[in-house]
């Protein structure tokens, strides 16, 4: 029997398909995480947005197309939002949540089907950090799941929710599985919900988790970071300790009125702190960050602010996302921004955040770094150097590290030679 397991959204839902992938291989099945002709579908959830909802759905749909026989499992995210909205859908076996998906294989590989309609076994919500197994070796960088769920409760944001509270898993599995991926890879990436919290339920910090993977003999890569976080103790311990000089530092706003409206608990001066406090540390760093452009009750005052918080951070590139509401949150509440508007301040965001990265990676050319070539992409072998630049190379040494000196720009990236 074959397996497909189709993953959307986030690192962490990556990581969990990783391990049931793990998992229905060490029982004998043939496993893909490619949409194709399979005889089962795994359909792992993403809820961030309505339209990860509805992409949810289609996905059944799509998976459908290769083999209209198929039975199909829902799980993740969008099926914890609202497990109706599947049971509509054809040849759906089980739906399940976000919690115990690599036991809910258990249920899958025996054929147990619910009888009831539709056919759902709900989980509730852990309290502590469910350690289910480990990934099957990843193609490219490693990635390592170290806590789930989330506390925050930013005002537009439903994942906490769907995830439920923020749990850590133990320093020990966190470093046993990283040994484990240091065999087949030279980068790992930590994820998780909200990386930042890692520790506070069970009396560690990520300055602890820093430096016990000190001894693991491989590049470490944070995933997305709170501002918060961010002190000497933890800059200094990274440099120490082999990570890297980039920071996914989520600001979403740049404005501090519209940051209280969020539930953010920093203002833009603290953020730019940090921001500089990094740079300290590493002048080179590459720092990234995210954004959200027509934020319910945003002033044209209020974008303005946000402009100006994003050219003083000087970020090396980001992601902006024009505000959508997500019913369950308190902002689809309040009073919404016309949708032109969102997305015209998105553009004027987005075109400063480019302005920022070309001028980042210009201001590399010449430089030697270290970069991990993990894939080929249009003849292409491509990686990443420690501070996040994307690195187009005629270098052919994939699943290696090599030193390459910067060149021009390229793509989202630069070329790089030897
Ligand atoms: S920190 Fe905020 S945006 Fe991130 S998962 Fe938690 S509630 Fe959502």
């Amino acid at each position: 029997m074959k397996f497909c397991v189709f993953t959307l959204g986030c690192k962490v839902n990556r990581y969990e398909s990783d391990v049931m992938i793990e998992k229905l291989s060490r029982c004998g099945y043939e496993v893909t995480d490619s949409l194709e002709y399979a005889d089962a579908y795994i359909i792992n959830t993403c809820s961030v947005t309505a339209e990860a909802d509805k992409k949810s759905r289609q996905a059944v749909a799509r998976v459908l197309k290769f083999n209209p026989e198929a039975r199909v499992y829902i799980m993740g995210c969008s099926s914890q939002y609202d497990f109706m909205q599947f049971a509509d859908k054809p040849n759906i076996s089980l739906i399940s949540g976000t919690a115990s998906k690599a036991a809910m294989l258990d249920n899958i590989m025996s054929g147990i089907s619910p009888l009831n309609f539709p056919p759902c076994l709900m989980v509730p919500l852990p309290d502590i950090y469910e350690q289910e197994g480990i990934p099957h070796p990843s193609k490219s960088r490693g990635l390592l799941k170290v806590q789930d769920g989330c506390n925050n409760f930013c005002s537009y944001c439903i994942i906490p929710y769907l995830r439920g509270r923020s749990r850590s898993r133990s320093l020990k599995s966190i470093i046993e599985e990283a040994w484990l991926q240091s065999r087949y890879t030279d980068e790992i990436v930590i994820t998780g919900i909200n990386i930042s919290a890692y520790g506070k339920d069970i009396g560690s910090d990520l300055t602890e988790l820093v430096k016990a993977l000190s001894v693991v003999p491989v590049r470490k890569r944070f995933g997305s970071l709170e501002c918060g976080v961010i002190n000497d103790g933890l800059l200094s311990a990274m440099g120490d300790c082999g990570f890297c000089d980039h920071f996914h530092l989520s600001l979403q706003s740049g404005s501090d009125s519209v940051l209280k409206a969020m539930n953010r608990h920093y203002d833009s001066a603290f953020y730019l702190e940090k921001v500089e406090l990094i740079r300290k540390y590493f002048p080179n760093a590459g720092i990234t960050t995210d954004i959200i452009c027509g934020f319910p009750g945003e002033t044209e005052e209020n974008h303005a602010e946000s402009m100006q918080t994003v050219r003083r951070a000087r970020f090396s590139g980001g992601h902006v996302f024009v505000y959508s509401e997500r019913e369950g949150t308190p902002a689809a509440k309040m009073p919404q921004e016309p949708k032109e508007i969102r997305s015209r301040r998105a553009a004027q965001i987005a075109e400063l955040i480019k302005a920022g990265e070309t001028e980042f990676l210009t201001a590399q050319r010449g430089k030697t770094y270290r970069v991990y070539l993990e894939e080929e992409e249009d003849g292409w072998s491509v990686g990443h150097t420690s501070n996040y630049i994307k690195v187009y190379t005629r270098c052919n040494s994939l699943k290696k590290s090599v030193n390459l000196k910067i060149g021009e720009l390229y793509k989202e990236g630069v070329k790089a030679y030897e």
